[in-house]
């Protein structure tokens, strides 16, 4: 009887620590596969990915699910992409990618190359004004142009300068970013990488665009009742990625933020298991890599009033090895945040926890500045962040030791 009554025990004491890495694996897998093209908008793989979360989430054993749409403006690359620089074939999203803000582009070009070293604004135009270098693509390094942005943006516009486009170069892994391609400039900008445009004179390039108006994408929201209502905890994580460059590449997003999305679908099925005291939300976001759309359409129409959120979790790209775990807390979370540390220190989690200035790069940040009280949950710098935002962010070089210290950091939170 009395053996019984210790397997009992240990049995609920398992129970209360439910983190599942099994079924975390399985949900960034699966989220990360080529089914859902890296999540994307153009070719659906952000509402499929929403669509499976949804049945996840029902597995799960939660008590409701809202599906809440929105619509943006983002402009895609789907269709064909290639580029050859003095007849040798680049490697679309490896040697190159688009600016997300560009049009499509095709044709052949010749390059000019900035000389960064004698740099001289009146004579850059002068010369672009030439007749050999008539549509040529300026080709210079980012960071330079980033410091002369107001000669560079003349350079996108139409009607300022006879040049064809702007080629950007940017050390590898080259990157692709979606934030500001709510919008199309006049003229097309390439980043490469330094190595395939050295001494080059002629490229290529045959990329089309798509602009995709009035796009419909959907967060969803998963509720778990707790025995009390007027208030809840939050955890949020964005599902949508960059989905594709070409019709070829796509970004798998299995760090950014198939990782984050899997956590949140775990911690659902542990809090329909374990009752809390508390109402709990799980909101899975999409529209967060093209600027925090969807978590800044939550905040103007919650579905539960904002004062009401207790603590907020957001977690984005823990699928890594770094053993301190960066974070940001919001004004109004810091008088809480010293239970982050002591649960750290008891539980022996994390080395430490890295806290850092709050900053506009991700879904916690729409909340944090209307006053709720919340921790972004990032882990950085480990072995698999470099592959950020490219397409080997994949199934191979995600990393799940992040997974459970992450689980038992908030879980153990809301227990104190
Ligand atoms: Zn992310």
């Amino acid at each position: 009887m009395k053996k019984i009554f210790v397997l009992l025990l240990a049995l609920a004491a398992l129970q209360l620590n439910a983190q599942d890495l099994p079924h975390f694996k399985k949900v960034v897998k699966e989220l990360s596969s080529a089914k859902y093209q890296g999540r994307g908008y153009a070719k659906g793989g952000a509402n499929k990915a929403g669509k499976y979360l949804e049945k996840e989430f029902r597995k799960a054993g939660v008590d409701e699910i809202t599906l809440q749409p929105f619509t943006i403006n983002i402009n895609t690359f789907c269709g064909k992409a290639e580029m050859w620089a003095d007849g040798k074939k680049l490697r679309t999203g490896v040697d190159y990618s688009m600016r997300e803000y560009s049009p499509g582009v095709h044709g052949e070009f010749p390059v000019y190359h900035v000389d960064t070293l004698n740099f001289n604004a009146d004579g850059l135009f002068e010369d672009l004004a030439k007749p050999e270098n008539a549509g040529c693509l300026v080709c210079c390094d980012f960071w330079f142009t980033y410091r002369h942005r107001e000669v560079f943006s003349r350079l996108q516009k139409a009607g300022e300068c006879p040049n064809g486009g702007l080629i950007y170069t940017w050390e590898a892994p080259i990157k692709f970013f979606k934030a500001y391609g709510e919008k199309v400039v006049d003229k097309p900008i390439i980043w490469v990488t330094p190595e395939a445009m050295e001494g080059v004179k002629r490229v290529k390039v045959n990329v089309d665009n798509e602009f995709l108006s009035n796009y419909e994408l959907f967060n969803v929201i998963a509720k778990v009742e707790g025995a009390r209502h007027d208030s809840c905890y939050v955890f949020t994580a964005h599902y949508d990625h960059l989905g594709n460059m070409g019709k070829k590449v796509f970004y798998p997003g299995a760090n950014d933020n198939a990782s984050g999305t899997a956590a949140i679908v775990t911690l659902a099925e542990h809090y329909a298991k374990n009752r809390p005291q508390y109402d709990m939300y799980f909101v899975a976001f999409s529209g967060e890599d093209a600027n925090l759309r969807g978590s800044t359409y939550f905040v103007e129409h919650p579905i539960v009033p904002l004062s009401q959120i207790k603590y907020l979790f957001n977690i984005d790209m823990i699928g890594d090895d770094n053993p301190v775990q960066y974070c940001e807390v919001s004004d109004a979370g810091m008088s809480q945040y010293p239970k982050f540390e002591q649960v750290n220190a008891e539980q022996q989690l994390f080395e430490k926890l890295d806290r850092g200035a709050l900053a506009a790069n991700s879904d916690h940040y729409p909340f944090a500045i209307r006053g709720v009280p919340c921790i972004f949950l990032e882990n950085q710098e480990g072995s698999a962040f470099p592959h950020y935002h490219t397409p080997a962010d994949n199934f191979k070089t995600v990393r799940f030791e992040s997974y459970e210290p992450v689980f038992k950091l908030v879980t153990g939170f809301i227990d104190k």
